[in-house]
């Protein structure tokens, strides 16, 4: 595949990884890990990637000088889906100001003392910003649902325990997120979609590999013992929680290259819906930066230019159009003489 890339084709490219509000999912049928959308090896996608990420930190910037909306992404997977790294690198061309990354881990007893979506609301972003959640609410019906013991420890009344749990979760979560879109704040969820061969191969390199031993534990093994139930109960949270104003988007995760390029594709698809904009200056303002410019000039020492700035515009500008003038008088000459 070969193309130059633009913003027009991104919502095209990201379609086939949205889930359609209301549709019912299962995940091992409907997405495949390995899927690479025509890309045959990284090297064809490094210039969307590229593209991406530009995109990204342009966007970014105008977001946080309009200081209006905020974007909320939610990342999921199962543990080596590679949520670390999809931040390091697709956010690596963002001014990091505006940008703060939260991970949940096993809740705190202080934690555990709150409703389930207290510790979640403590780091939402604030206008301007983009807020990362590495795991995020949506452990409340994942880890939580697989692992019955860890809801016991909730110390919920005892009415509210029963069957329909996870559908009123769903339903609150839609309804927090909701919220959340309709008072500015973007929300935008990604799921790493890897495959149980993949996660095996990636488990060996950390342990094989020392620099890689701190991130395995003998536990993240044990939990691909219950491969299926997270399979059941991340299709069961993508069937119920993918909205129109919230939608999830489940990242083909094999190819961690491939993973990166669709996640900087649909965070620059989501700015560019928000369309942030710089904010303009009235007219007292326009005043005073005139007025400020003659006093700055009024202080430039003997040879320097009043402007140095200006000066260097104009003087490339200049040099622009002598280089077109040649241009036009070589292509001149040549037809003369043809
Ligand atoms: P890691 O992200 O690899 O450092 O692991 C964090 C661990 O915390 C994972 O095993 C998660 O399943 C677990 N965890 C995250 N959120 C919750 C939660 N709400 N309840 C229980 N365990 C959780
Ligand atoms: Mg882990």
């Amino acid at each position: 595949m070969s193309q130059r890339w633009t913003g027009e084709h991104i919502p095209e490219f990201i379609e086939p990884l949205r889930v359609k509000p209301g549709s019912k999912v299962t995940l091992a049928k409907d997405f495949d890990p390995g899927y690479k959308a025509g890309f045959l090896k990284k090297a064809d996608g490094e210039e969307l990637l590229q593209f991406g990420t530009g995109l990204l930190a342009e966007y970014q910037d105008r977001l946080a000088a309009q200081d209006t909306w905020g974007m909320l992404v939610c990342l999921q997977a199962l543990d080596a889906g590679g949520k670390d790294g999809t931040i390091r690198h697709v956010m690596s061309g963002v001014n990091p100001q505006g940008v703060h990354v939260s991970g949940f881990k096993v809740p705190s007893a202080e934690e555990l003392d709150h409703d389930y979506l207290w510790r979640y609301a403590q780091r939402l972003p604030a206008r301007g910003d983009i807020g990362i959640f590495n795991r995020s609410h949506y452990e409340e019906v994942l880890v939580v649902r697989v692992h019955p013991e860890i809801l016991e420890r909730q110390q919920l009344p005892p009415s509210t325990r029963g069957e329909g749990i996870w559908k009123r979760r769903y339903r609150e979560i839609n309804e927090w997120e909701r919220f959340q879109v309709e008072n500015g704040f973007k929300v935008v969820k990604l799921f790493l979609n890897l495959s149980k061969e993949e996660q095996r191969k990636r488990f060996l390199k950390r342990v094989d590999l020392p620099e890689k031993n701190w991130k395995f534990s003998k536990n993240d093994a044990k939990e691909r013992r219950y491969w299926d139930d997270y399979q059941h109960a991340f299709s069961e949270m993508l069937s119920h929680t993918s909205t129109e104003w919230a939608p999830w988007y489940v990242i083909p995760a094999d190819h961690k290259w491939f993973a990166r390029i669709c996640v900087s594709a649909i965070l620059a698809h989501t700015l560019m819906e928000i369309d942030p904009h710089y904010p303009s200056v009235d007219e007292a303002k326009l005043r005073d930066l005139a007025e400020t410019k003659v006093l700055l000039e009024a202080e430039a020492p003997d040879g320097a230019a009043p402007d140095p700035f200006q000066a260097d515009i104009v003087a490339k500008a200049e040099k622009e159009e002598a280089r077109k003038e040649r241009k036009r008088a070589r292509k001149a000459k040549k037809s003369g003489k043809a």
